[in-house]
């Protein structure tokens, strides 16, 4: 039998982690780079030189050729720059392996290549790279050999972030001040720090390698861009938490292997509601690392694909008329002492900071709305929020009975004298114990939902980043805190002040709390009714991140500057039209050489056999009904083929980012659909034999 694998024993084994660090580094060493780990100390140029020899003797240990600054800059990815560790050869011709604190702790790629969104043209091309030494370094494996990879920020020269870690960096200040500020409030004294802690649930489709390569739209796109339903699609919910296929499994067993070595802990894994469908789920941890972890799960992910002869989809919607994926941002706050500041406890309308914080939140929500929703804007999940499958683009707040209660209590009376009994779950078996439920229920259609102990923010796009939402959410309620402290701070009568102001908000930003069905049409209607936004594209959300409540909330909190903001507003406008243009372009390409050419052959094969079939004198009528049905479908392609290129045409003109990216989502998507339509229905007519691509059903159900 094959022995098993030794979980704890492999488990962070390429990590240079606190117990690396301790085994590694003299000690006054050690002590200096933890203080600045936990209280952001700078670190001294000759402390650093030794902790970068020290990571390298590790790294080499662990057979690492190369280091690299591992960041993420706006393109949605992770970028790296390999140097190998050898320096000048010596006069013997050997080389020494070297590494200096001053590569550890600062790198310089050029930044010109790196979208900066306009702030390029003012600014100098130089960027640096600088050590988040709060997110350990690793050494990853894969056929470039092993490479050791430090966790960094990327910023210009002028000091504009030009990546995702940086504002989330500060951001995490931000929070840290302002939730010190309430629990110091509160009697608290010990707590040195809040955190943020993030748990990220990864949602992913796996296809068969072969197949993916021969559909252009995956390959350029990360979509299917046409392709008819197959006879089944999730209809039966026989997928979701199914048996795991056998090679479905051996991939995820590998993927596991690699994340535990490099300290990831994957936790969960299960299939997921789309036929090819798959979830990874890892702990909870503090956010910047739970963020870089995400990336290398992702990367992971694709990676082990490979081996298995598979292909990792983490596109939000790979396939029409199944479920696409997301991304699940858990989300609470963290004393180093171990407090959960949204746990509520057994009676939480006794539990007043609770209150004040779950309020603060709810605050913190309603009135940025649209920033927290402009946070899970990409090309990819306008495809998906609000189709039935993901929540809606109406940002609403769901809270469960227990809460809610409160909350009424709160607004009607003015003070919550009770909290509704969790009460026990019979299920009328006697031999299967009553165990106490949970509080509330879950309701999978809420955008942003109490989960227990943590807020869970459900409408990150899979492929993107969740730096970008937890930077909003983070600097959103660290504004929340601030401005309730500021009353506080200020109370003669702490009590009272701060009932007061719990009720305050509650009552103010009630609208924001739904607990109903976030996918029905009532939801739209009654959302409207209360004033809450919906906005339906990437294109109606990027607005919100320059408007002046925006931009004076982040300089506040030092977070973005408003060149930053106005930057990253034009490189979403950027990246959407981008997107846009390659899904057209492919589709043309798609629909001129591979879709028309196979059905005009087709026609021909119609045409003959009618012939034939006349000529031998027998009754041709059906051949010469679907001769006609594919001639005017063809028709109808060729002309709406027209269309597209005309319309992409147009587009490309438009030298404006943001006119072009409107006029994308205006004319070009539109006349993509427009094309799809009589190509998919030509795909249900036309031998499968001459149709020149894999169809959904080979995609999704022969994995
Ligand atoms: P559910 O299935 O209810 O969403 P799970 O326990 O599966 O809950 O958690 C999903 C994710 O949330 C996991 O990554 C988990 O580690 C994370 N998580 C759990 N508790 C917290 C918390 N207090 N703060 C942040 N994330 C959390
Ligand atoms: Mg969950």
């Amino acid at each position: 039998m094959e022995k098993g694998m030794n979980v704890a024993e492999i488990f962070g084994q390429d990590v240079f982690n606190d117990t690396a660090m301790q085994e590694r580094l003299p000690k006054k060493v050690y002590k200096e780079l933890k203080r600045t780990i936990e209280e952001g100390k700078e670190l001294e140029l000759d402390t650093a030189d030794v902790i970068a020899h020290e990571m390298k003797e590790w790294a080499i240990e662990k057979g690492a050729t190369h280091y690299t600054h591992w960041f993420q800059p706006l393109t949605g990815v992770t970028a790296e720059k390999h140097d190998s560790f050898i320096s000048a050869p010596l006069e013997s011709g050997k080389v020494l392996m070297t590494f200096s604190g001053k590569e550890l702790i600062k790198g310089e790629p050029d930044a010109s290549s790196f979208p900066s969104g306009g702030l390029r043209a003012t600014f100098e091309a130089r960027g640096y790279t600088a050590w988040d030494c709060t997110s350990p370094a690793f050494v990853r494996r894969d056929a470039a050999g092993a490479t050791l990879c430090i966790p960094t920020a990327f910023c210009a020269y002028t000091g504009e972030a030009l990546d995702q870690k940086t504002p989330l960096l500060r951001s995490m200040e931000a929070i840290n001040e302002q939730a010190m500020r309430l629990i110091r409030l509160f009697g608290n004294t010990q707590s040195k720090r809040v955190r943020p802690s993030v748990g990220i649930e990864q949602e992913y489709f796996l296809i068969d390698a072969g197949k993916f390569r021969e559909r252009k739209d995956l390959i350029y796109a990360g979509r299917t861009l046409f392709g008819a339903m197959p006879p089944k699609g999730q209809e039966m919910d026989d997928h979701y938490f199914g048996t795991i296929r056998q090679r479905v499994a051996g991939f995820m067993k590998d993927v596991n292997e690699e994340l535990w070595k490099m300290g990831v802990t994957s936790k969960t894994q299960h299939n997921e509601v789309a036929p090819a469908q798959h979830e990874l789920a890892p702990i909870f941890e503090v956010a910047n690392v739970a963020v870089d972890h995400n990336h290398i799960i992702m990367q992971t992910l694709k990676r082990i694909a490979g081996r298995h002869g598979l292909k990792c989809l983490l596109h939000e919607k790979p396939f029409a008329g199944v479920n696409g994926s997301g991304k699940h941002d858990n989300w609470s706050l963290t004393t180093d002492d171990g407090r959960n500041l949204l746990e509520p406890g057994s009676t939480p309308h006794e539990n007043i900071q609770f209150l004040l914080v779950l309020t603060c939140i709810l605050k913190a929500v309603d009135e940025h709305a649209d920033l927290l929703r402009e946070s899970a804007a990409n090309p990819g999940n306008d495809q998906r929020l609000g189709a039935d499958e993901a929540p809606p683009a109406i940002i609403s707040v769901f809270l469960g009975e227990q809460l809610e209660d409160v909350m009424e209590q709160l607004i009607s009376t003015g003070e919550a004298t009770h909290s509704l009994d969790k009460g026990k779950m019979h299920t009328g078996v006697r031999t299967l114990p009553d165990f106490a439920k949970d509080a509330t229920d879950r309701n999978r259609t809420s955008p942003f939902a109490f989960t227990g102990n943590k807020f869970e923010f459900r409408m990150v796009g899979s492929r993107d980043s969740v730096a970008g939402a937890n930077v909003v959410i983070n600097t959103i309620v660290a504004e929340a805190f601030a401005e309730a402290c500021d009353v506080l701070e200020q109370a003669e009568d702490f009590d009272l002040a701060v009932h007061d102001l719990i009720k305050e908000y509650a009552t103010r930003h009630q609208r924001i709390v739904f607990s109903g069905n976030g996918y029905s049409q009532e939801w739209v209607e009654e959302a409207q009714r209360r004033g809450l936004s919906n906005l339906r594209c990437m294109v109606d959300a990027i607005p919100a991140l320059t408007s002046e409540k925006t931009v004076a909330m982040f300089e506040k909190f030092g977070v973005f500057t408003r060149t930053e903001l106005e930057s990253r507003g034009e490189i979403k406008y950027e990246n959407y039209a981008k997107a846009i243009n390659i899904e057209a372009q492919v589709m043309i390409n798609m629909a001129s050489k591979q879709i028309l050419p196979a059905v005009v052959g087709y026609t021909k094969v119609l045409a003959d056999t009618v012939l034939t079939v006349r000529e031998a004198g027998a009754d041709h009528q059906v051949q010469a009904e679907l001769l006609t049905e594919v001639s005017a479908l063809l028709k109808q392609t060729k002309d709406a083929l027209k269309v597209l290129r005309e319309v992409s045409e147009e587009a490309a003109k438009e030298a404006k980012s943001e006119i072009r990216a409107r006029y994308c989502y205006e004319k070009v998507v539109p006349a993509m659909e427009r094309l799809r339509r009589p190509v998919d229905q030509l795909e249900m007519l036309v031998d499968k034999e001459v149709w020149p691509m894999p169809s959904y059903g080979d995609l999704m159900f022969e994995v």
